[in-house]
């Protein structure tokens, strides 16, 4: 069996200088048999060395060579075999004090991982102790360990050729986890985990990161003159001014707050994100069936949020501002689908404009059929040139109902594609805008309310 003896010749190799826990001598060969854990692999090869270390011992004619094996006798005694402990207890009224004749030749713990395998309990349970914390039902574990214990496995490998092992570090983090599995009744996940403990063993501490949580729903906004995202005084940006009366801000509070603050609090999270499926303009309402968004609240501590309570925080917090559905649990691909979704979603709003002279009813039988099922040009809208990129975008708007209100006013109902800027669309912004409301009607033509009425 050639390959029975490379393995225990590199063991043997291994042993005559150094002493090696089981696990680490395992894990060097940790792809040769599989389902056992490094460390029965490394007990296994360690007995099997001693067997041969004795066979020496005994029936080894030259004295050097039964001196060697006592030698490899006692380091793998030192390593963690029984089997080589209880040997020498034999042996050792014989050959005297093995210990005093070899001790000064071999350290006292494993050369390679300086006794970090023999500490797996222990680090087990300051994970555990942590993960009391936080709320998880899934964790993974991962590990920052002394640059050293790596570098030594590397040279290790490369002097003895060793080519069937695994990393240190995913052997730690299995095994801590297997125990921390036990203790605490949690599952490992690998790609979705609720929380990650990182165990860093170079300044002795325990770290959990627990993954973000989504809830879903949609939002109406009843009151215009709050922005969707937070506003910062742009003077100041955000330290405070005397242009902004100290407070930095340039619109007091922003739908993404009202509704992110309730769910952070309640998550007892560290930071929100709120994705929503496009955005309406500050003195723009959004009605109907509401605009759908997925709050994401950061490294919370609590996952199994009351998304009833959530619902009612908000709306006490909202101040007749905002409402918003009953809430459901999501996921980060939902947030991406809602990005994807809103830019290709129909959008219907209701506007208020102002014509510079009398419409006449013609004339707005004339706009709604070049605005039915047409492809409009705009570049970046001036009032957004200095914080946005200078762009042509094609959005397509489906349809257009006009209805005069008095003589100089007219109500539009406008569908367009997600996305589409609908102040722009009806004054032109300077020919940025082709075609336009007012370049239709050859007339200046502003917008003075706009809400939107759907999302689909
Ligand atoms: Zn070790
Ligand atoms: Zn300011």
């Amino acid at each position: 069996m050639e390959g029975l003896s490379k393995v225990l010749e590199k063991a043997l190799d291994i042993l005559e200088t150094r002493i090696i826990c089981p696990s680490c001598l395992g894990r060097q060969f940790a792809l040769l048999g599989h389902g056992v854990a490094n460390f029965s692999r490394g007990l296994t090869i360690l007995d099997f060395i001693v067997l041969s270390a004795h066979t020496t011992y005994m029936e080894g004619e030259k004295e050097e060579d039964r001196e060697k094996a006592l030698k490899i006798l006692y380091a793998a005694f030192k390593s963690g075999s029984k089997l080589a402990g209880t040997t020498l207890e034999k042996i050792i009224g014989k050959e005297g004090d093995l210990y005093q004749k070899f001790e000064k030749d071999y350290g006292e713990v494993c050369w390679l991982c300086e006794g970090l395998f023999s500490r797996l309990e222990s680090l087990a349970l300051k994970v555990v102790k942590e993960g009391k914390k936080v709320e998880f039902e899934t964790f993974l574990i991962g590990c920052v360990v002394n640059p050293l214990l790596i570098e030594r496995e590397d040279c290790l490998r490369a002097e003895y050729g060793l080519v069937w092992g695994e990393s240190l570090k995913s052997e730690l983090n299995r095994e801590v986890g297997k125990i921390v599995s036990k203790l605490a009744g949690k599952g490992v996940d690998f790609n979705r985990p609720d929380v990650v403990f990182l165990m860093d063993l170079v300044s002795d501490v325990v770290e959990v990161k627990a993954s973000s949580i989504f809830v879903y729903s949609r939002y109406r906004k009843l009151k215009v003159g709050v922005p969707q995202a937070p506003w910062f005084c742009k003077n100041c940006k955000g330290v405070g001014c005397d242009e902004c009366g100290g407070s930095g801000r340039r619109y007091e509070t922003s739908i993404a707050e009202l509704i992110c603050e309730p769910a952070q609090e309640l998550a007892k999270g560290v930071g929100w994100k709120f994705h929503a499926a496009g955005r309406e303009d500050v003195d723009a309402l959004m009605l109907g069936s509401g605009r759908p968004f997925v709050i994401e609240v950061k490294n919370p501590k609590i996952r199994s949020v009351d998304l009833k309570l959530l619902q009612e925080k908000i709306s006490e917090g909202g101040r007749g501002i905002i409402e918003v559905d009953s809430f459901r649990f999501s996921d980060k691909e939902e947030v991406r689908r809602l990005k994807e979704a809103s830019s290709m979603a129909q959008k219907t709003y209701r506007t208020i404009v102002k014509l510079e002279n009398e419409a006449i009813e013609e004339n707005l039988k004339v706009l709604e059929e070049q605005f039915s099922g047409v492809n409009v040009s705009q570049r970046t809208p001036t009032r957004v040139l200095h914080r946005r990129t200078d762009i042509e975008r094609i959005k397509k708007v489906f349809s257009l109902k006009a209805r005069k209100i008095d003589r100089f006013h007219v109500e539009l109902l406008i569908t367009t594609q997600g996305g589409t800027y609908v102040k722009e669309l009806i004054s032109g912004d300077e020919g940025r805008t082709k075609p336009s409301v007012a370049e239709v009607l050859g007339i200046k033509a502003e917008c003075l309310e706009l809400s939107v009425v759907s999302v689909e």
